[in-house]
């Protein structure tokens, strides 16, 4: 039997067949099960920040492994005080953090600390992506991802992303929270308006209503800030909820809800709860993750190596546009995109296609320069390709 057999009898259909059986990584590097070395753009989806099998979070997940691995709610634990604390000092404000073990999960407990306030209307944007829990799903816009699973809780109106006006006009006295990607990452990477943070924080301060981001793809680093509303872009927009998951662990399961000043109250005991989440071999690996962001300069480096892409990419004159900010790179192309992805692996680069035009690239954080210059090197033969399979 091949591997894609046993996947197809063993497995739900969820995703379709994948393309890869994936052995082993190592820094941005992955290999398949043929010993066919491929350089990760995709990251597991924006999670890999350190990329593969990077030795402090093999350190720390061991370490804490070796000591303590897992004590429920009950009690507490030194890592997950460690970085509640990190986290709400990178947000610089006072606030509480919910830990969960995914991005729709952090999401979910937003969307039920939101109903603390006493009102259930929510705003939130076309295009959207915000999981697939059922509460997380009421907020994602896609109608093939909600419709087969309708109804879905909560009264949620979709405004048009990047139009503060709509948002405004749709923000009333019954809403409890605006709910927005600073930047979208599954629509394919949209960049609001400048001033959009800030329109739709006081479209919320009007009406006593919660800023709700959701940084589950951007947050931890991936623009080159540890959030993207932090960008001068964000116009330092404070928020009252940010949810996050993806990179924080750095592939390690987990996510976090935080409820910045008066929000983090609004949950009280009986309210929420998770038996993995705040785990302390998840939050080790998310420590070790913050500490060699730090340590290795990264935010700076995803700035950096981000332009050098988008700039270098962004050449071709099959490329019609690039978007995002530090390594969340979008590109819309004018020739089909899964072909590009398909021509990509062939050439030893795993990319990802979020629409018929759309390329998105999300590697990990310790992406190289000599990684960036491959595929850029790689580029024109890559789109040659795809128009000759398409
Ligand atoms: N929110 C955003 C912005 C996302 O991009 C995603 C996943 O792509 C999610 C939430 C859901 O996260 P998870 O897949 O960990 O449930």
């Amino acid at each position: 039997m091949t591997w894609q057999q046993r996947y197809e009898s063993n497995l739900m259909n969820t995703f379709g067949t994948p393309k890869l059986l994936l052995t082993r990584g190592e820094g941005a590097h992955v290999w398949d099960a043929d010993g066919k070395e491929y350089v990760d753009f995709l990251g597991g989806i924006a999670v890999n920040a350190l990329g593969h099998a990077h030795p402090a979070i093999v350190e720390a997940v061991t370490g804490q492994l070796q000591s303590l691995g897992h004590v429920s709610n009950f009690f507490a634990s030194e890592p997950q005080l460690t970085l509640a604390e990190r986290l709400l000092g990178l947000l610089g404000a006072e606030g509480r953090v919910f830990f969960t073990n995914s991005g729709t999960e952090a999401n979910e407990a937003a969307f039920k600390l939101t109903r603390r306030t006493g009102r259930t209307h929510v705003v939130a944007t076309e295009g959207a992506f915000h999981g697939r829990t059922m509460g997380a799903l009421a907020l994602t816009s896609k109608a093939a991802y909600r419709e087969p699973f309708e109804p879905l809780p909560g009264t949620v109106t979709f405004v048009p992303y990047g139009d503060a006006a709509a948002l405004a006009a749709a923000v009333t006295d019954d809403t409890a929270a605006v709910v927005l990607e600073p930047i979208q990452g599954e629509a394919g990477v949209r960049v609001p308006p400048a001033g959009y943070l800030a329109a739709a924080r006081q479209a919320c301060d009007d009406h006593g209503a919660l800023l709700w981001l959701d940084e589950v793809q951007t947050g931890i680093g991936r623009t080159g800030a540890w959030f993207a509303h932090q960008l001068s872009s964000g116009q330092g927009v404070t928020p009252d909820i940010v949810t996050l998951a993806k990179g924080l662990g750095g592939g390690i399961p987990i996510g976090a809800t935080i409820g910045l000043g008066k929000a983090g109250a609004l949950l009280e005991p009986g309210n929420h709860g998770t038996t993995f989440g705040g785990n302390p071999v998840a939050c080790a690996a998310a420590l070790a993750v913050l500490d060699t962001i730090v340590k290795d300069g990264l935010l700076d480096h995803a700035s950096a190596l981000g332009k050098t892409l988008r700039d270098g990419l962004g050449e071709d004159a099959r490329v019609s546009e690039t978007r995002g900010e530090g390594l969340m790179i979008g590109l819309e192309l004018t020739v089909d995109a899964p072909s590009v992805v398909a021509a990509a692996m062939a050439h030893g680069f795993i990319l990802n296609a979020t629409g018929p035009s759309t390329i998105r690239l999300v590697p990990p954080l310790v992406l190289t320069d000599a990684d960036a210059q491959s595929l850029m090197a790689a580029w024109a033969a890559i789109l040659d390709a795809s128009e000759v399979s398409a």
